[in-house]
């Protein structure tokens, strides 16, 4: 059975402990290869390579740090079929998905980092008796926490900018999917990316994450993953005065006007809702629908997720592929009773499809109010529920009920109604007539229990260093 070793100080290491713990292959359910059970005493010895690295990679010129990270881009994209296998088997995801969009994304991750390093703009004001200018400096080793549902996707996002900005990393991938973070640490290994810079710790998050979260030399912490575990490395963090970034969970709103074009857009809609069986945090998992037009879209819909081709992530068919745990899929189908429970109408799916692997059949439901926890809670798969709405305000204020504020859909031909609502849209995101529109210069994340601080562009490159003004007196 494969084995996936920790990346230290450029080298493959086992957990210090000598644990292991079983990967499984969600289509099957079956433990396919084993990842290090990291401690305390691996996160010590990764630490102690970032901080040994720490003076060279930070005096390197921006110029000699973006050569590194556009070398592993390449070399990433040499590599690219392997690694879309790698993830759709680990993480259960339809091949294309991960050769079409997810590894090409991790590349570009690496590419437009290496260059926003270059391009840092600096702040300077000259007055009247004197000079300001600010100094962004490498904060020194930073610890990047990623979950499993975009797992070589979310780590690149948050390594990239932290070492194009002269940090030194220890990285923590979920143990849920760790296959493709530990290739990329192979591959840094194999190109001679500098040792110490980028090292990779598997293992369980209370023992790996939290002991980083803790430990005296991490400067900060970039975290994505869900709000209770980005609630506690808050918590933590706090009383440490520890720099953090939480990116955390979403129950994300659609909302659908009559005098949309939703029929021509039927498809992004569909995708918008169950894209990566709905585990994805953008996910828009409430659809809110102008009243006029309810049945209609409601009908659509259903036919539309009823008619998802479901199947093994390996198959270039495959739409929709199973759930990425044992313990996800318990959470989903959970969930899925407590819908019924509070009174929720099941138009399709429901259920468990009768096979091997995690699967979850598409679900849509509705009848359910914006109080129901069906309709607060985040659940992650392929669940959406449907309300109607009557006018603007009424769309608003069920968009807005809730503690998540990450993104939203607007589906309008009115402009001044699309600039209205994106205005008063409690989220950080908004997107008018499409979903997930990704530009990598923009501000990324959420806004109440969906996290705190942005990632993107600019955004990375200042919370990974510090500023520093300095004040000069032309006398
Ligand atoms: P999770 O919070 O369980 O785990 C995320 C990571 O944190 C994993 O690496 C895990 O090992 C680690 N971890 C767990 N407990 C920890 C602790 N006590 N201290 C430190 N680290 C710890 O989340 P998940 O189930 O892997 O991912 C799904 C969640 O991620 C969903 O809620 C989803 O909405 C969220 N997410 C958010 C975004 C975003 O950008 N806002 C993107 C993707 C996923």
């Amino acid at each position: 059975m494969h084995r996936f070793r920790h990346w230290i100080d450029g080298q493959a290491r086992d957990a210090a402990g000598g644990r292991w713990l079983d990967v499984h292959d969600p289509a099957n359910a079956q433990a396919y290869a084993q990842v290090a059970a990291g401690d305390g005493a691996d996160v010590e010895l990764a630490v102690a390579a970032a901080q040994a690295a720490f003076p060279a990679w930070s005096a390197l010129p921006h110029s000699e740090r973006a050569r590194w990270l556009e070398a592993l881009a390449s070399a990433l994209e040499t590599r690219l079929e392997d690694f879309a296998q790698a993830e759709s088997r680990d993480a259960g995801k339809p091949i294309r998905l991960a050769r079409e969009a997810e590894i090409p994304r991790a590349v570009s991750n690496l590419r437009f980092f290496a260059h926003a390093a270059t391009q840092f703009a600096s702040e300077s004001h000259h007055g009247q008796a004197g000079l300001n200018y600010t100094l962004r400096a490498p904060l020194g080793v930073v610890a990047t926490i990623s979950p499993w549902n975009l797992p070589l996707y979310l780590f690149t996002w948050k390594i990239a900018p932290a070492l194009a900005a002269g940090n030194t990393v220890v990285a923590k991938p979920s143990e849920v999917t760790p296959a493709t973070a530990s290739l990329l640490g192979e591959l840094a290994a194999q190109i001679g990316f500098p040792r110490g810079v980028l090292n990779i710790v598997h293992g369980l998050g209370p023992e790996v994450g939290e002991t980083l979260v803790r430990h005296p030399a991490v400067r900060a912490i970039s975290f994505t993953g869900s709000t209770a575990v980005g609630q506690r490395i808050a918590g933590i963090a706090a009383p440490l005065l520890r720099k953090v970034s939480l990116e955390l969970g979403g129950k994300n709103p659609t909302l659908v006007f009559a005098d949309s074009d939703w029929r021509a857009n039927l498809d992004t809609l569909v995708r918008s809702a169950f894209q990566n069986s709905g585990q994805i945090c953008l996910c828009g998992s409430r659809l809110l629908i102008e009243r006029s037009i309810y049945d209609e879209v409601r009908d659509a819909l259903v036919e539309r997720a009823q008619a998802l081709k479901i199947g093994e992530p390996a198959d270039e068919a495959t739409a929709l592929g199973p759930l990425v745990s044992q313990a996800h899929y318990d959470k989903v189908l959970a969930a899925l009773e407590r819908a019924r429970g509070e009174g929720g109408r099941v138009l399709c799916g429901g259920h468990a499809l009768d096979r091997p692997g995690w699967y979850v059949a598409p679900t849509v439901i509705e009848g359910l109010g914006p109080d129901c926890a069906s309709n607060r809670e985040e659940i992650f798969g392929p669940v959406v529920t449907l309300q109607a709405f009557d006018d603007d305000a009424q769309a608003l204020a069920l968009a807005n009920a809730g503690d998540y504020g990450l993104s939203a859909s607007v589906w309008t031909r009115d402009l001044n109604r699309a600039h209205r609502l994106a205005a008063q849209l409690r989220v950080g995101m908004v997107w008018v007539n499409t979903w997930l529109q990704r530009d990598l210069r923009t501000p990324f994340g959420g806004v109440g229990a969906s996290g705190l601080g942005r990632e993107g562009g600019a955004e990375a490159m200042r919370f990974f260093t510090d500023a520093k003004n300095v004040g000069l007196h032309l006398g």
